[in-house]
């Protein structure tokens, strides 16, 4: 026997890259490119306030709060120690048959006292995408209890994102979501989403506008006959379809068709809630009041998986009294009230009230949409900039006036948003609108808040010298 045989593995083995394309199955993401390595992966490997760094050091603002997430910012070490803390005393127990514990029961009371609006039961999940799932479950198991099987369809908007399970992934208003899936479920109906500066006639107000929406929504439910509509789902700014806070009456309108009809609402507040549009809720900011809302993201930040579906006590009398005739409602998930995550999100809940951060978002967030407007209202590759709070977007537009939209294949949104990684700040590319979306950590200060609009405007003017 001559020396041992080298064991090691091959460097590039070791190579977190190399073993990322090898074997992680990334959402969201062009497979092929990704094995090829064309498309790059980007390991990102700490957070500290707004600022991100990756494996190569390279720190950049994220100006999109990881997916509209981290409100409150990374590198919450109070967060950690609330996770380590309750991890130690009691790391796990089931939520099933009456069985409980202390952060999940704080946490709800918390919850249903910052919504307000008569909406005081909460049922915990793990992710936007099954909130709206127990949303709808819970819509069908309604109608029921009130003799009316029949009411089962269920209708969302275009452009809207409510997950992407089979159920709320047919509810998301998106085409990228169905066509290979075979979805949408049948039970799901598209209306029109509220974008005034790209669909609405020439002269058309905001509130003509919003009053020919809901005249669709009611042509809908009559073509598609009252007594089998179930629900109307609707993010009260749409999110991921185009960032569009809502037009002037446009709830109001909507809500007037829903409460003719017999048709709950279901607020999908995943994105709206807890401050992001300078409102704790999105539904405070638009007069909204729902039967039932959806919450997650900013609920915990993202320090930990945790969502919400929260019943309004119309709805809630119907649940009792369903359980009285039929015993237990029998739906839920293993990790139904973890009491973990329920910690992280307490101590998530106690900075934003401590640090103001709703009212940041407010405040802050004016000025931002100002600055934006500024650097990008009058820009020749600009069609609009709009936005609520810490939400904003910016499209981009071949000619303003006519309009002319860019060929979707040269990518304009998505090479900004590559500039802009670059030069050190992460904004989301959103290709249905040929544009750039911002939703960064609601600690946000004026000096950030010029720097991301800084390095927009300069990445946008490197792509426009380009062509
Ligand atoms: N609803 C809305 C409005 C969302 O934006 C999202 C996620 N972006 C979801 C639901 C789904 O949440 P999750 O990805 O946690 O399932």
């Amino acid at each position: 026997m001559t020396g041992a045989r080298d064991l090691s593995l091959p460097r590039e083995i070791n190579d977190p890259a190399v073993i990322d394309r090898a074997h992680m199955f990334h959402p969201g993401t062009h497979l092929a490119d990704f094995a090829s390595g064309e498309l790059p992966s980007q390991i990102i490997t700490g957070g500290e306030g707004i600022y991100v760094t990756d494996r190569d050091g390279h720190r950049m603002i994220d100006g999109f709060a990881g997916l509209w997430c981290v409100n409150v910012g990374y590198g919450r070490t109070e967060i950690a120690d609330a996770v380590h803390a309750q991890m130690a005393k009691l790391s796990y127990y089931h939520a099933y048959n009456g069985n409980s514990n202390e952060p999940a029961i704080e946490l709800a009371g918390r919850i249903a006292g910052m919504i307000g609006l008569d909406m005081n039961h909460v049922f915990y999940g793990l992710s936007g995408s099954d909130s709206n799932e127990t949303n709808a479950k819970i819509v069908w198991y309604y109608h029921r209890i009130l003799g009316k099987p029949e009411k089962r369809k269920l209708i969302a908007r275009q452009r809207s994102y409510h997950g992407s399970g089979v159920l709320s992934g047919s509810l998301t208003g998106q085409p990228g979501f169905h066509g290979l899936f075979g979805l949408p479920l049948p039970e799901v109906i598209h209306v029109s989403a509220p974008h005034h500066w790209l669909d609405a006639h020439p002269g058309e107000t905001e509130r003509a506008y919003s009053r020919r929406l809901a005249q669709e929504l009611e042509a809908t439910i009559l073509s598609e006959g009252p007594e089998t509509v179930a629900a109307f789902f609707a993010e009260p700014v749409v999110g991921s379809g185009g960032i569009l806070p809502s037009p002037e009456g446009y709830w109001e309108e909507v809500q007037q068709v829903l409460r003719r009809y017999d048709v709950l609402l279901v607020a999908d507040e995943v994105v709206t809630g807890f401050g992001r549009t300078g409102a704790a809720f999105g539904s405070h900011l638009y007069g909204i009041r729902p039967d039932l809302m959806a919450l997650a993201k900013g609920l915990s930040s993202g320090y930990l998986p945790l969502s919400a579906s929260v019943v309004s006590d119309r709805v809630w009398q119907v649940l009792e009294e369903g359980t009285r005739q039929n015993g237990p409602f029998i739906h839920g998930w293993t990790y139904s009230a973890h009491p973990v995550c329920a910690a992280a999100a307490l101590a998530n809940l106690d900075i934003i009230d401590r640090e103001g951060l709703i009212e940041n978002a407010r405040d802050t967030g004016a000025y931002f949409q100002q600055c934006l407007r500024e650097a990008f209202g009058n820009h020749p590759m600009v069609g609009e900039v709009r936005g609520v709070g810490l939400l904003a977007a910016v499209d981009f537009v071949e000619q303003r006036s006519p309009r002319q939209f860019f060929d979707p294949a040269r990518r304009i949104g998505a090479q900004v948003t590559e500039t802009a990684r670059r030069k050190g700040l992460i904004v989301r590319s959103m290709p249905r609108i040929d544009g750039i979306g911002f939703a960064p950590p609601l600690t946000l200060t004026r000096a950030e808040a010029d720097q991301i609009v800084d390095i927009a405007r300069s990445a946008t003017q490197e792509i426009a010298a380009t062509l």
